[in-house]
């Protein structure tokens, strides 16, 4: 059900609005494969969310025991950006665009929160859903400089709309990202649309957790 009081809708973008883990997955753990580290596309899911700086770091940290230098971080950060770049596609997930315009339709506020830095994400955005998102209600890598599950991105993302922790509601897919959300006090809605065993949302403290958007959809719009 959706909270009464609410009046935005924050929403994650990988793994939510678009279709797109399952080539983060692959540029991530084939970037790292480059470099002679073993990095599975079940770990890109688990640490998904995160920075680029702080996922190679976090590596680093587990399996070499020290931290990345900043030429590391660049190198490997890099080569994934660019296998994403030619392996990649923003494909809409199915059923946002019927959830984005029912929820439209009841006057929500929609923002976005995401820790990715492409490029000119608003014209992907506007490509895909035509006049949903606008550039000042989204936060993005450029925004903030703790990445979930640090709460930064989404209290900034309610400064971006304009309402407080207790009148929105977050969309998010992955665990780090569930944490990012409950830590800024929102109440968060668990998508499981990747491979991730959907009891790792739970666990995340996702108030409530559906197997696919149109799972949700089904149910708010009955
Ligand atoms: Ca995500």
């Amino acid at each position: 059900m959706i909270p009464e009081k609410t009046k935005a809708f924050l929403f994650d973008m990988d793994g939510v609005i678009f279709d797109s883990m399952p080539f983060h997955a692959k540029a991530w753990s084939d970037a790292f494969k480059e470099f002679g580290i073993a990095f599975s596309e079940y770990q890109v899911y688990l640490q998904e969310g995160s920075t680029g700086f702080k996922t190679v770091n976090d590596v680093f940290m587990q399996q070499k025991g020290r931290c990345a230098t900043e030429q590391e971080v660049d190198a490997i950060y890099g080569l994934k950006c660019r296998i994403f770049e030619k392996i990649g596609c923003n494909k809409p997930m199915a059923y946002m665009d019927k959830l984005l315009s029912y929820l439209k339709g009841k006057g929500y506020i929609i923002g976005i929160v995401t820790g990715s830095g492409q490029k000119s994400l608003i014209e992907k955005l506007d490509d895909a859903y035509p006049g949903i998102f606008s550039k000042e209600r989204m936060v993005t890598a450029y925004d903030v400089t703790k990445g979930k599950p640090d709460p930064e991105p989404y209290l900034k993302g309610l400064v971006k709309v304009g309402v407080n922790a207790d009148e929105a509601v977050v969309i998010e897919n992955a665990p780090l990202g569930i944490q990012a959300a409950k830590a800024a006090g929102i109440y968060t809605i668990g998508i499981n649309t990747g491979i991730l065993d959907i009891q790792c949302l739970k666990e995340s403290g996702a108030d409530e957790v559906f197997g696919s958007v149109k799972e949700w959809y089904e149910k708010i719009t009955k």
